[in-house]
């Protein structure tokens, strides 16, 4: 039996609607959540990120600054706009796009954003209320991942649990959001022996390496949910040709845009074995912004004491 699609596409719209309504209540009392979006240079990839997340803070009806800034930019110039950014009243959640140019010491750009304000979840001080399991911020991708295995009711308790990745961004917490889950959680990497054979023990396999399709037939566990994270683009036949079994469509894909999104996990081989799988595009995708919107919500209302209603 084919495998279920995860649909990330009518889960981000679910949450949207369900934030709607939480604007909405903190509109009623005066105060509309704030998100300033910092660019630093002229990264295509990143300007597009940022001007999606603009785009949907104008969507539902946020508010957002976005802060250009030149890729000459220095730590100290940095250091300053976040300064007055964490004592801006107007903004609830500060969003570094990264990568910062190489002159930039970005952790420490990192590390001077209010914990109050850091949406992205990566101040050192939520990394830890992350692991303590305490009220703070998750980063985006991860907290997505949750929605969609908790929305799609899949079963997390007692499973085995295999994140392939290790990085701040995606796979440590989402690792740490699966245990909290009470998941048996194993983190591989690029060093891990006999990645194949760990990934095999999975009920739920997480991708999140950043190489296309790397994850193939023998990773999966026959009727095992993965969730795939990467983002790669094809944009030769030779690749194509590489990577899908079937190459006709996405080579009329690539004839029609240029480029064929594909995940870390083959595509073809997780539809034919998993039990469901979330597509590339329009799985973890969606939920990023989505997620990134929840947590400048979440923020607007503990900064001021305001109860959650949802
Ligand atoms: P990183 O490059 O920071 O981390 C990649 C991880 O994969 C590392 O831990 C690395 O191991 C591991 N890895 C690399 N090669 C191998 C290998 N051959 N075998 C086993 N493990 C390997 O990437 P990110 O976590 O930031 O992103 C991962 C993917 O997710 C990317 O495709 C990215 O574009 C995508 N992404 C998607 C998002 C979304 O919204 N959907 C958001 C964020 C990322 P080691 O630590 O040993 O080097």
């Amino acid at each position: 039996m084919a495998a279920t699609i995860l649909d990330g596409i009518k889960i981000r719209d679910e949450i949207q609607s369900e934030l709607l309504q939480q604007i909405a209540e903190l509109k009623r009392v005066g105060v509309t959540p704030g998100l300033a979006a910092v660019l630093v240079g002229e990264n295509p990839a990143s300007q597009i990120y940022v001007r999606s997340k603009v785009k949907t803070c104008e969507a539902l009806g946020l508010y957002s600054e976005k802060m250009e800034r030149p890729k000459e930019s220095t730590t100290e110039e940095l250091l300053q706009l976040v300064n007055d950014l964490n004592h801006n009243d107007a903004i609830d959640g500060i969003l570094i796009q990264l990568p910062l140019p190489p002159q930039v010491d970005t952790k420490r750009v990192l590390t001077a954003v209010d914990p109050a304000k850091d949406v992205d979840g990566f101040h050192p001080m939520n990394v830890g209320n992350l692991v303590a399991g305490r009220t703070g911020f998750v980063p985006c991708t991860p907290a997505g991942i949750l929605e969609i295995l908790k929305r799609s009711k899949i079963p997390l308790k007692g499973t085995r649990a295999v994140v392939v990745g290790r990085s701040d961004i995606v796979g440590k917490p989402v690792a740490m959001l699966l245990l909290h889950e009470h998941a048996t959680v194993t983190i591989c990497h690029s060093r891990t022996r006999d990645l194949p054979a760990v990934a095999r023990e999975a009920d739920i396999l997480v991708a999140a390496i950043g190489k296309a399709a790397f994850v193939t037939a023998d990773f999966i566990k026959p009727g095992a949910t993965v969730i795939d994270v990467g983002i790669n683009r094809l944009t030769t036949e030779e690749e194509v040709h590489k990577i899908f079994h079937d190459p006709a469509g996405p080579l009329a894909t690539l004839e029609k845009r240029g480029a064929v999104l594909v995940g870390d996990v083959q595509p073809e081989d997780a539809r034919a074995i998993a039990g469901a799988f979330t597509p590339v595009p329009g799985g973890v995708g969606p939920l990023t912004i989505v997620m990134l919107m929840a947590n400048t919500i979440k923020a607007a209302q503990l900064r001021r004491g305001i109860k959650s209603s949802g």
